[in-house]
């Protein structure tokens, strides 16, 4: 790990990095925000693979070195530990920009940072998105490289139109406890299509919907890996709410192709990435029972503020002009995330706490 000072600098010039590899090259020089966290790791393992030199930005909020330990040692590769808040300097061809505390306990403990905020000592999630994303982009314009913002579902609200089509402009409270990152991730989209007219940069916007897989923090609160995590400990799976509120659930792998396929492509998007096969929050514990316990008690508590009541991404612009669609449903996904997570929590393949 390139323990760098830029993380600590609090300046405004922004530090040089070379680049392994060379300049010049056949192999695309491409830079992942956010790579070490649950989707960033996977689209580093798919560059990787492909045969591009990758460079990890990333201040490991919630990002984990085990995600991409396994290329530490290749020479392709490169980690950086830098907030995105602060400027640097790379040359690289391409920025998937992901970096962003992307689950609703993280950002409403630290909104600010999810957000902007010029309190530099407060880490927090409008920071990110809007400082975080002016650097990137910034980057993208010095430099002349593809710029690809990884926005979310979260930019339609609590929709009133469902499923969701790019068209919407969505339903989304300005002044509420997930506001930080619905708002922040609009911003983010305003500014990448300001420096797409503006500056010419060559801009690519994904709304991601709801995704699990391997790699997810086990205890980051969001629902697939709260019932999971549960479910293995042998916990009550905790339902908000009455437990009818819907959401849309997409492998990262299926991310991860079309994230690829939206930057290799020549349309800005927006574009819907999720896999369009609704399930209430009722529905999924049954499924995770069916996959991990039958026996999995179930416990309701009280739903979170502001939460959307339903969610289903309409993909068919994806479908057409990426030629993208999800592959793998819920109940074939979920099994590979389940021993992932048998693995982490118990250290073997089968294991469980009894
Ligand atoms: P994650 O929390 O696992 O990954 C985010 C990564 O960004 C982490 O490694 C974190 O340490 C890093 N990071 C956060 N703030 C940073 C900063 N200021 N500087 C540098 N690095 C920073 O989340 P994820 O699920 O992998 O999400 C990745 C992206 O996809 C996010 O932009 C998120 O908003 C978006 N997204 C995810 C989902 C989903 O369901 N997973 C849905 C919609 C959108
Ligand atoms: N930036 C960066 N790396 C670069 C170029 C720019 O981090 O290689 C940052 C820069 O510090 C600034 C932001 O990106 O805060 C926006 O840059 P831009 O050139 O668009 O705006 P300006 O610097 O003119 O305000
Ligand atoms: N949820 C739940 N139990 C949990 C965590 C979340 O019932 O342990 C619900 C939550 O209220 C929301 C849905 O699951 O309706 C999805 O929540 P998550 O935080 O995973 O994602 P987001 O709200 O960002 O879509």
């Amino acid at each position: 790990l390139e323990d760098s000072s830029y993380a600590t600098k609090a300046t405004s010039k922004p530090d040089v990095v070379r680049v392994p590899g060379g300049v010049k090259g056949r192999r695309k020089r491409i830079v992942v925000t956010g790579g070490a966290g649950f989707v960033g790791s996977h689209l580093v393992d798919r560059l990787i693979e492909r045969g591009d030199s990758v460079i990890v930005i990333d201040n490991m909020f919630t990002g984990r070195k085990e995600n991409v330990l396994h290329h530490l040692r290749n020479p392709n590769f490169e980690l950086i530990r830098h907030d995105v808040v602060e400027p640097i300097l790379l040359e690289v061809d391409q920025i998937y920009h992901l970096a962003c505390p992307a689950s609703p306990v993280h950002y409403k403990y630290n909104p600010v940072k999810t957000i902007i905020s010029f309190l530099k000592s407060l880490p927090s999630v409008h920071k990110t998105n809007v400082m975080g994303t002016l650097n990137m982009l910034g980057l993208a314009k010095r430099i002349n490289a593809r710029f690809l913002l990884t926005s979310t579902s979260e930019v339609y609200g609590d929709p009133l139109q469902h499923p969701q089509v790019e068209t919407y402009w969505g339903n989304v409270n300005p002044i509420g406890v997930r506001s930080c990152y619905d708002e922040g991730k609009r911003v983010a989209e305003t500014l990448s299509m300001d420096y797409h007219r503006g500056a010419g940069i060559e801009v690519r916007i994904a709304r991601i919907f709801n995704t699990y897989g391997p790699r997810m923090s086990i205890d980051d609160g969001r629902v697939v890996s709260n019932f999971v995590a549960q479910a293995l400990r042998k916990e009550p799976m905790t339902v908000y709410g009455d437990g009818k509120q819907t959401r849309s659930f997409q492998f990262v792998s299926d991310l991860v192709e079309g994230l690829m396929r939206l930057m290799e492509g020549d349309h800005v998007g927006p574009f819907n990435l999720g896999n369009p096969g609704e399930f209430t929050m009722l529905e999924l514990a049954q499924v995770v029972q069916e996959t991990i316990d039958k026996n999995a008690k179930i416990e309701f508590r009280p739903n979170t503020e502001d939460d959307p009541h339903k969610r289903k991404p309409d993909i068919s612009k994806a479908k057409e002009l990426l030629g993208w669609q999800p592959t793998v449903s819920l109940r074939e996904g979920l099994p590979r995330m389940v021993s992932d997570f048998r693995q982490r929590l118990f250290g073997d393949s089968k294991g469980s706490l009894d």
